[in-house]
């Protein structure tokens, strides 16, 4: 019997792209029209903007393998190894790992690791059941590779997996994008706002991008973002007053867009990296350890070899 990943995410993308290697059958879907989930990319006046996750960091030799073929592809490259602080302490510096960005946006690394797979776009699933069911039809293993809210909307609530997801809290927040006509602001890879009422992050997109486009990416607070939750347009001069305080920045943007991302980020960490229950439903993705893309791509992965060893053994 087949496996079925629910959500193309890096996490249901990694996992399937073991089982494909491993000769299992298996089938992805997305109810997006592309693959990438909130490694979000979208073209505004013609350029690729990232909307979701910033950048990327790299520590599982696994994963840095990845990484080096994006590179050879000309897809990833590093960026900073240093991000700005800013506060009401003054400015700081947050050395760290190297930060990895994509000139092509985000996006393009998920599409990359997803060609030639069974990536089914458009196909919003509603019903996880015992069996278990996609929808009604029977499947071998489904795999929900997911925020957990987003998880527990489409489970059956007599699955381990909603017992696993339900109740976890995830925090929201809104991305506010605007293109300049030039760049007025001191050259900043991107910063950390900390203790701010409105911003969590500022990124400047053309120095991520490589192509130095005058265009800053800010995400707010969870506060900032919930406070918004049904206009999320409404939040954008408040946002744009906090970046133009922050960065000096005194000219108007060209355009302006917002995202809103109700589950951007779990509230706490697990220790596992998936979940794989007894009744043939698994859970992935970033909610599985410490949230972030690496961590996505792991739990896909390792949970992908799980499946794949399973099958080799019956
Ligand atoms: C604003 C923001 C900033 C971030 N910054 C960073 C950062 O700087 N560095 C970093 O490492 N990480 C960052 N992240 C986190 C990073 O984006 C995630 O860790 C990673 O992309 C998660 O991948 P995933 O595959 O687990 O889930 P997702 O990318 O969320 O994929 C889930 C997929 O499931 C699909 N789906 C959901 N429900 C259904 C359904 N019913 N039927 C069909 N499909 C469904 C969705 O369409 C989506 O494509 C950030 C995220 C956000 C939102």
């Amino acid at each position: 019997m087949s496996v079925v990943v629910v959500g193309a995410g890096l996490a249901g993308i990694a996992c399937a792209a073991e089982l494909v290697a491993a000769g299992v059958d298996v089938r992805v879907l997305d109810r997006a029209d592309h693959v990438g989930g909130r490694m979000a990319t979208r073209i505004v006046d013609g350029r690729a903007v990232d909307t979701g996750a910033a950048y990327f960091t790299v520590r599982d030799p696994g994963f840095a393998e990845v990484v080096a073929r994006w590179r050879t592809a000309g897809l990833a490259r590093p960026w900073t190894p240093e991000l700005a602080v800013l506060s009401g302490d003054g400015p700081g510096r947050s050395p760290g790992p190297m930060r990895w960005s994509a000139p092509q946006g985000l996006r393009s690394l998920v599409e990359h690791l997803a060609c030639g797979l069974p990536v089914q776009l458009g196909r919003n699933v509603r019903r996880v059941g015992p069996g278990p069911t996609v929808d009604g039809r029977p499947a071998g293993t489904v795999v929900l590779a997911m925020p957990d809210p987003q998880a527990v909307r489409i489970l059956d609530p007599g699955l381990a997996a909603h017992a696993a997801a339900a109740g976890r809290r995830w925090r929201p927040v809104l991305a506010v994008a605007a293109g300049f006509a030039t760049r007025s602001w001191e050259p900043l890879p991107a910063a950390f706002v900390n203790g701010h009422p409105v911003l969590s992050m500022v990124a400047d997109d053309g120095a991520r991008r490589g192509d130095a486009a005058p265009v800053l990416v800010a995400h707010t607070t969870s506060a900032m973002a919930r406070a918004h939750d049904a206009d999320p347009d409404a939040a954008i001069p408040e946002v744009l007053a906090a970046v133009s305080e922050l960065l000096a920045v005194h000219d108007e943007p060209v355009w302006t867009r917002v995202y809103r991302w109700r589950y951007a980020a779990p509230e706490s960490d697990r220790d596992e990296p998936f979940l794989l229950g007894d009744d043939g439903v698994a859970l992935a993705g970033d909610g599985w350890g410490s949230s972030r893309i690496e961590t996505a791509w792991r739990s896909g992965t390792l949970l992908g070899r799980e499946l794949a060893r399973r099958h080799a053994a019956t």
